[in-house]
């Protein structure tokens, strides 16, 4: 023992490109409603070969304008995933709209589309997967069931940057609009800030208007023809993510590496369960290395005991459907999507970001084995 450097969960990778990118806006006086913004959407659309992207303030915000995008209102339903961050979920409740919970597919962890179609009603509006962890959502399926019942799709791609489906399109490159976040624990950060890459030049209209109070881009000063939102994302934060750009593909791969990098030390411990392996052409974005535990361990107990040996990590995440808000507000209850239940209550996030080093990946392992007495 001895190294008690602890090791954090997420650290953003920024340096002198950034500082210089940012001091160049700042001595140009233009903060917000500047060129940056209009670079880093197209830099960002480029990279997921989507023909538009609308930056936005967070990627909750994105996925509001999303939903509003394509026509959920008042005492609609949108189909979506109890497991994700409650962010995907809450989005629904701004509009007034409920969001009505499926199951999700045990290996993917994403929303089950037989689940999903299962949950259809005649007030259903739109359906909203989430590429959860950076693995890709079965989205053909998912367009397909759209398309049957005539809804809207809106993906939550937030987590899933870099990640393919099986037929080669980027995740977010497939015309609906999807919701990317830059929170700094993300593939790619600008501190706070979002993007929605998207297909149809109309939303993509209507969503830089709703970005910025409803202002249309060719009416005169302070005219507003819609309700709108201060949604903006600003010049220096954009510049922070053109810096990221620049450095995106080489921390993805980075993250890829680690990721293996852990699958081989954590290999062989009973019960463990690991992230499921890329299949049939679709690859993940690596985003988080989240484990499942064994079953009957105590994961309070394995978070001490990592903590003991300066190793963070954290329950992730948590059922949507089991918050006291949404227990509150719904009457859900315990067994209503019992393979989301039982992955959230064993879900353990262990360090992971493009500054971890082989070292400390090995070291992680130690503990979570030592930890687990196996
Ligand atoms: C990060 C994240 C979001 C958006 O978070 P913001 O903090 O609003 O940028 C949405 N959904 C999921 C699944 C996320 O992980």
């Amino acid at each position: 023992m001895g190294d008690f450097e602890v090791i954090p969960l997420a650290k953003p990778v920024l340096g002198a490109l950034e500082e210089r990118l940012v001091a160049e806006v700042l001595r140009s006086g233009h903060l917000s409603l500047g060129p940056r913004v209009l670079e880093f959407e197209r830099r960002f659309a480029e990279f997921v070969g989507s023909p538009f992207a609308s930056a936005v303030s967070s990627g909750t915000a994105g996925l509001h304008l999303a939903l509003r995008a394509v026509g959920v209102g008042d005492g609609d339903e949108v189909i979506t995933s109890p497991f994700s961050f409650v962010a995907s979920a809450n989005v629904a409740l701004y509009e007034r709209a409920r969001p009505v919970f499926a199951d999700v597919d045990p290996v993917t962890l994403n929303l089950d589309p037989v689940a999903a179609e299962a949950a259809v009603t005649a007030r259903t509006r739109a359906i909203l997967p989430v590429h959860i962890f950076g693995y890709p959502a079965n989205m053909g399926a998912f367009e397909r069931i759209a398309a049957r019942h005539g809804l809207g799709v809106v993906e939550d791609a937030c987590e899933a940057l870099g990640a393919v489906h099986a037929d080669g399109t980027p995740v977010g490159g497939r015309g609906n609009p999807a919701v990317f976040g830059f929170y700094a624990n993300k593939q790619l950060t600008t501190g706070e800030g979002g993007m929605v890459t998207l297909g149809d030049p109309a939303l993509k209209a209507r969503i830089d208007s709703e970005r910025n109070q409803g202002r249309s881009p060719d009416m005169g000063w302070l005219d507003h023809d819609r309700l709108g939102f201060n949604y903006r994302l600003s010049d220096i934060a954009c510049a922070v993510g053109l810096g990221q750009m620049a450095r995106l593909d080489g921390m993805l791969q980075v993250r890829a590496r680690l990721a293996a990098s852990y699958r081989e030390a954590l290999a062989g411990i009973d019960g463990l369960e690991l992230p499921c392996e890329d299949r049939e052409g679709e690859r993940r974005g690596w985003f988080v290395f989240v484990v499942q535990l064994p079953r009957g361990v105590d994961r309070d107990e394995t978070v001490r005991a990592l903590a003991a040996r300066g190793v963070q990590s954290k329950p992730y995440l948590p059922a949507i459907h089991l918050m006291s808000f949404y227990r509150e507000r719904f009457g859900h209850r315990e067994g209503e999507f019992p393979v989301c239940e039982d992955v959230a209550a064993r879900s353990l996030a262990l360090p992971f970001f493009p500054g971890l080093d082989q070292g400390q990946v090995e070291r992680v392992a130690e503990a979570l084995r030592a930890a687990l007495g196996r």
